[in-house]
């Protein structure tokens, strides 16, 4: 059972929101999380106390905020158990820290015939990136796919290593299913034939304390805004020896010293060489105060509610004729589960439950090649956060059991659907 109990609601002001007159069911945390007091109060406090720019100004403000945005950096470091604090790069989200390696590090490894490896369970953001970079570069990407729940094992990973393979980029968690991947053996078994592993810890890093140490991978993304931070910020961890020759993604002011018309440009180290430009400093401090409420909860704590959470929906929802729960989402839980009513589409589940408050996500969440592999026009997907409660599982379960079909059908493009 879980140790954290309904107080916990009031730390998030949303929470008191209601939607026609009912009290919000916010059940889209794998989209985004909703923010504690903590988060929202350290935001204020920097603007109200401390803003500035950062590395820029010859004054005492300006070095309170670089200060409070290093303070942040190492926050990371900490929780993440990264070695080094100059392993953290500070990026708006996921998605632009992949871009950022596919363009950098991507290009710099991935040429004419080589290969990339993906999993058949990507976001579009772990996705889209590679396909880029090996359509430019004339380099093929090879999908391995994974179980009926899209689960690599390390042998179907190590079937595709051929000695082509120059880069695997791996999701850590499905955001489709919850799948787990096991991640550190895959990093493992890539490492074992010489070729580096980019992981998407979007869905990880929300529900357990992720050991970078342990994991092993040489590049590892996540959001903030996933974990009870702002939107407009996320992290790129980069092992050391790799980060460290990295040209810069985007270049301009932050990126140099000492610059003429003339001489060739010298970048400065990273992260500085990578994050080009003003950061968001106020979502550095918001993601770090993010993290330190995390680490008062107790991670544990919160990965046990979470997955108390996914057992009890599991339990609730296979009550259910008309539903099924797909893949094995108590089986490793990850805070999420996804459902489909066979014969109703999924926005129409997803807009009956709306009417009673409850907000989930409908639709092929990102992942359409995974939806697709899975033969579903889409899913309808509940995740879990720390201010979820077994009686708002209740309520989905009852409000779903008066679900009908309505105006979506299976027959609409798919292009229509998010
Ligand atoms: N990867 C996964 C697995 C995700 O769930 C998400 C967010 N849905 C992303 C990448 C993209 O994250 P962001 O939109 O914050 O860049």
């Amino acid at each position: 059972m879980s140790t954290l109990d309904d107080s916990i609601r009031d730390d998030f002001p949303i929470l008191r929101r209601r939607i026609d007159g009912r009290p919000l069911v916010y059940l889209d945390n794998a989209a985004t999380t909703q923010k504690p007091v903590a988060v929202l109060d350290a935001m204020r406090d920097y603007y109200e106390t401390t803003n500035s720019n950062i590395g820029r100004g010859y004054y005492r403000l300006s070095f309170a905020a670089t200060d409070a945005y290093e303070h942040s950096r190492g926050v990371v470091q900490r929780a993440l158990n990264a070695e080094h604090a100059d392993e953290i790069v500070f990026t708006p989200g996921t998605t632009a820290a992949l871009n950022l390696v596919a363009d950098t590090f991507g290009r710099s490894v991935v040429h004419e015939g080589d290969r990339v490896v993906v999993s058949g369970m990507e976001h579009n953001s772990n996705l889209l990136p590679w396909r880029r970079l090996c359509e430019t570069t004339g380099a093929e990407l090879v999908v391995v796919s994974g179980d009926a729940t899209g689960r690599i094992s390390p042998a179907r990973l190590a079937a595709a290593l051929d000695e082509r393979v120059r880069l695997v980029a791996l999701t850590h968690v499905s955001n489709v299913l919850g799948t787990v991947n096991p991640i550190r053996e895959l990093v493992a078994e890539s490492h074992r034939h010489g070729v580096p592993v980019v992981v998407d810890g979007a869905q990880a890093v929300p529900h357990w304390q992720v050991d970078l140490r342990d994991v092993g991978a040489d590049f590892y993304v996540f959001s903030g805004h996933k974990v009870y931070g702002p939107m407009g910020i996320g992290v790129l961890y980069g092992r050391r020896e790799l980060l460290s020759e990295l040209e810069p993604y985007q270049v301009g002011g932050g990126t140099v010293k000492g610059v003429t018309h003339t001489a060739p440009v010298k970048y400065v180290p990273v992260p500085a060489r990578l994050e080009a430009g003003t950061p968001n400093v106020a979502a550095a401090v918001g993601l770090a105060a993010a993290l330190e409420y995390v680490e008062k909860l107790g991670w544990q704590n919160v990965q046990a509610h979470n997955d108390a959470l996914v057992r009890t929906a599991v339990e609730l929802l296979t009550e259910l004729p008309a539903v099924q729960v797909l893949g094995d989402p108590a089986g490793d839980p990850a805070g999420i589960v996804s459902i489909t009513m066979p014969g109703i589409h999924p926005y129409d589940v997803g807009g009956h439950l709306d009417k009673f408050g409850i907000a989930v996500r409908s639709g092929v969440q990102c992942a359409n090649t995974f939806v697709d592999e899975l033969g579903l026009v889409g899913t309808v997907r509940m995740s879990f956060a720390v201010y979820n409660t077994e009686a708002e599982m209740r309520q989905v379960r009852d409000a779903l059991r008066t679900v009908e079909p309505g105006f979506w059908t299976h027959e609409h493009p798919t292009e229509r659907f998010l």
